[in-house]
């Protein structure tokens, strides 16, 4: 039984504000992309790779991640599509027969460290279906509505202020049951747009069926790279860890 890493790089990154796509930014020389893979391959636990990208940089993305020395497993690239969550799905059709546990990672979390990665598929072998790595949240977090008169001063109304203590603040790479991704990305992406709620992560999707989704601990390296700020706390993590 063989394990597939998913690793979404189809995104355009507006809010980088760069000409290229997020992926392939450079981060200490090398794309993004490259920094995920790399990091997917020593964990030791992942046998082959799909690299969802955008429209027409296959090759570019291929070139740059499959011959990467340090990407030693298969590397497959497809096309994704307009959401995430369609890239996803364009990712998970390429699953080979063998394959029983699928990762979902984002190359916009390129320092999300081995461990990490095999934390989760162990968690997975262990009979968590689905498995996310989760932060405790320092931050106390509400939940707010729109003020119909705000008068543009950006006012919302305060409707609930959850306790942080059970609040869990997400990252990649997220592990599944194969079966059970399929299921939740046939059947729980209607479910949740007729509840009207956005599935943001796939274990969303599995949440919507009414399946158990698992936190297990995650870590800080995992962080997400969506601001230029962002990408120069993972330059200066990078310079700490070498
Ligand atoms: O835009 P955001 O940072 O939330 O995207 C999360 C991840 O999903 C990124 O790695 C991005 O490349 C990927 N993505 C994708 N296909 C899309 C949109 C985003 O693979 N259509």
């Amino acid at each position: 039984m063989t394990t597939l890493a998913i690793l979404t790089a189809a995104g355009s990154g507006t809010r980088l504000g760069r000409d290229l796509p997020k992926a392939l930014v450079a981060l200490a020389g090398f794309p993004l992309v490259v920094h995920a893979a790399r990091r997917l391959a020593a964990s030791g636990v992942v046998d082959s790779l799909v690299v969802t990208c955008p429209a027409g940089l296959d090759v570019a993305v291929r070139d740059v991640v499959a011959q990467d020395p340090h990407v030693d497993v298969p590397v497959r690239v497809v096309e994704g599509g307009a959401t995430r969550q369609a890239s996803v799905a364009a990712g998970l059709a390429l699953a080979a027969p063998g394959d029983d546990v699928v990762l979902v990672h984002d190359a916009a979390r390129p320092l999300a460290p081995p461990l990490l990665v095999r934390r989760v598929v162990e968690a997975v072998r262990a009979g968590h279906g689905a498995v996310v790595p989760g932060l405790p949240v320092t931050d106390t977090v509400k939940r707010v509505v729109p003020v119909p008169a705000a008068g543009g001063l950006g006012v919302e109304r305060v409707v609930e202020t959850p306790d942080r203590a059970e609040l869990r603040a997400v990252q990649t790479p997220q592990g599944f049951d194969r079966a059970l991704l399929e299921r939740a990305h046939a059947q729980g992406a209607a479910r949740a747009r007729a509840e009207g709620r956005a599935a943001t992560d796939d274990a969303g999707l599995v949440e919507a069926l009414g399946e158990a989704a698992y936190v297990v601990p995650g870590e800080e390296a995992a962080m997400k790279i969506t601001t230029e700020r962002d990408l120069q706390v993972a330059a200066l993590l990078l310079g700490e860890a070498s």
